[in-house]
């Protein structure tokens, strides 16, 4: 084997490691996590765009995943009845 072959076949090797300890990395993240916690994981408020005042008549108490007094099922933490966000999904 040339010098450059080794090289090339070293470098190779420290590529595929460096990809499957990615991928390995995202899988243990969720390890010790059930499929219903997972499923269960609420979004964080800036990520759903949560605000402590309405929208546009819109609110937490009209939307389905409220639950009175502070409960959402979708958003993580206390809402406010007079709070929205972007998951705002109006009660029938
Ligand atoms: S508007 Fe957003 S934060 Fe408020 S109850 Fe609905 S989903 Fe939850």
């Amino acid at each position: 084997m040339t010098k450059i072959t080794r090289e090339l076949s070293a470098s190779m090797t420290r590529r595929g490691l460096f990809k499957a300890v990615a991928g390995t990395a995202g899988a243990v993240a969720l390890v010790g996590l059930t499929s219903n916690e997972v499923l269960a994981a609420k979004m964080t408020k800036q990520a759903a765009n949560y605000q402590a005042t309405p929208k546009g008549g819109q609110t937490c108490a009209k939307c389905q995943n409220f639950t009175a007094p502070s409960n959402c099922s979708q958003v993580d933490g206390p809402v406010s009845p007079n709070g929205w966000c972007t998951l705002f999904n109006a009660k029938a």
